[in-house]
C-alpha cells in the first residue's frame, strides 16, 4: 500500500498519519467516549511534545477534582485517593477552618469530598497568614524546627494545633525547644464521626493548562469543520504557536463578552435564581464557524447540580470573503463508574445570554479568579 505522506501543522516535517494513535480530541483522563474523532494533523514527535501539557489539566487544574467526583469511563481507572501534580504544577491543595485555624485536609477516597484532618500544626504569622505543617508518624522536633525556620517567619507567631492524643503528648514534651515563649493555641478535640466542613480548593496551573485547552479546542475544531481546514493555514499560526511553544494564554482564551457566540449549552443558571444542570455527566463542545473569527466554546464536567462557565477559546479569524462553517455542537455524556466508553451526539444548540456560572457542591469555594491569566 503506498505511504500517504501528510505534513505536521506543528513542525512541517513529513509524516504517515495513519501510523500511531493520533490525538484524541481531549485526554482520555477526562473520559473515552465512543466515536470521537482523532486529529491526525501533528507528527507523533509534535503530539507527544504538545501532549506534555495535558499533565497540568488532568492533575491540577478543576478538571482534576470534576474528574473525580464524577468518575468518567477510562483506561487504568485508579482509586488512589492521593493528588500528584505534573511536571509544572503542584497537585491541588484542600484546606478548611477550624476554630480560626486553616488546616490542611487530605482525601480518603477517590471522592474528593471525602477527607479527614491528618495530625498538624498551623503557624499564624503577625499578618494572620496560616501555614500548615503536617505531622507524620515519624516526626521528630528537629524536623518541625526545620520546617518552621524555612517559613522564614520574623517575629511572634501563633502556633494552631490539631492532633492525636498520640501527638499531643509528643508535642508538649517538645514545646518548649520548639517554640520557647510562644504562643500555643490548641484546637478544641472534634469528636470521632463524620462531619460535614467545607473545604477551600487552590489550584495553581501555569501556561501548560491553557495550551491543553486551546489544543483541544483548535483539534475539535479542525475533527468536525465543514471548510476542509487542516490547521496549516495562516489564520491558525498564532494559536499553533500558542500550543506548541506558549505564551500569553488570553489571547486566545476571550471572555464571554467579546465571544460572537454567547454560548450554546442548554445548562445554566435560569432568571429565577436556579439553575438547569444535567441529569447525567458531560462534556460540551460548541464551534461557532460563520463569525469574524473562529470560536470554539467547551464546557467541560457539567452534571447534576454542577454547572461552570464555559470556556471561549478563539482560534483565528475567519474573512468574511470564505463560506461560512456554519456552527455545530457536540454532547458527550457518561454514567459514573461505567465500564463502557460514553456516548457522543451531535446537538443543536441555543443562544443565552447570561453565562456567568459557578455553581455545584464544592464550587462555590474554588476562587477561579486567582487563576493565572484567567479572564472571567
Ligand atoms: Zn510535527
Amino acid at each position: 500500500m503506498d505511504q500517504v505522506l501528510v505534513e505536521c501543522i506543528y513542525c512541517s516535517s513529513e509524516f504517515n498519519p495513519a501510523r500511531g494513535k493520533g490525538d484524541h480530541v481531549f485526554p482520555a483522563a477526562l473520559g473515552e467516549f465512543e466515536g470521537l474523532r482523532v486529529f491526525r494533523g501533528a507528527c507523533p514527535k509534535c503530539n507527544n511534545e504538545i501532549g506534555k501539557s495535558e499533565e497540568e489539566l488532568i492533575r491540577c487544574g478543576m478538571e482534576a477534582y470534576l474528574a473525580r467526583v464524577s468518575d468518567p469511563p477510562r483506561r487504568r481507572r485508579t482509586t488512589n485517593p492521593k493528588w500528584v501534580g505534573s511536571k509544572t504544577s503542584p497537585p491541588p491543595v484542600m484546606s478548611t477552618k477550624r476554630h480560626g485555624a486553616k488546616l490542611r485536609v487530605r482525601p480518603v477516597s477517590r471522592n474528593p469530598q471525602d477527607i479527614d484532618i491528618p495530625d498538624q500544626i498551623v503557624i499564624e504569622d503577625q499578618d494572620g497568614n496560616h501555614y500548615p505543617i503536617l505531622l507524620h508518624a515519624k516526626w521528630t522536633k528537629n524536623s518541625v524546627r526545620a520546617k518552621i525556620n524555612a517559613l522564614g517567619i520574623v517575629g511572634k507567631f501563633n502556633v494552631h494545633i490539631s492532633v492525636s492524643d498520640e501527638s499531643r503528648v509528643k508535642l508538649e514534651q517538645v514545646a518548649e525547644v520548639l517554640w520557647p515563649g510562644e504562643e500555643l493555641n490548641e484546637l478544641p478535640l472534634t469528636e470521632v464521626g463524620n462531619h460535614p466542613v467545607e473545604i477551600n480548593h487552590v489550584f495553581q496551573v501555569t501556561d501548560h493548562y491553557f495550551r491543553s485547552i486551546v489544543k483541544m479546542a483548535l483539534h475539535y475544531y479542525l475533527c468536525y469543520n465543514k471548510r476542509g481546514k487542516l490547521g496549516n493555514e495562516p489564520e491558525f499560526a498564532a494559536v499553533r504557536e500558542f500550543i506548541k511553544n506558549g505564551g500569553e494564554p488570553n489571547q486566545f482564551l476571550i471572555s464571554p463578552k467579546e465571544s460572537p457566540v454567547k454560548v450554546g449549552t442548554p445548562f445554566g443558571r435560569t432568571p429565577c435564581g436556579g439553575a438547569i444542570t444535567p441529569r447525567e455527566w458531560c462534556h460540551f463542545f460548541f464551534a461557532e464557524d460563520s463569525a469574524e473569527f473562529i470560536v470554539v466554546c467547551i464546557n467541560l464536567f457539567l452534571g447534576p447540580g454542577y454547572v461552570q462557565e464555559p470556556l471561549f477559546v478563539r482560534l483565528g479569524d475567519r474573512l468574511s470573503t470564505e463560506t461560512d462553517g456554519g456552527v455545530w455542537a457536540h454532547h458527550l455524556q457518561w454514567t459514573p463508574g461505567a465500564t463502557v466508553k460514553g456516548t457522543i451526539k451531535e446537538i443543536a444548540v441555543g443562544y443565552q445570554q447570561n453565562i456567568q456560572i459557578l455553581a455545584g457542591p464544592g464550587l462555590s469555594q474554588i476562587d477561579r479568579s486567582s487563576w493565572s491569566g484567567m479572564i472571567f
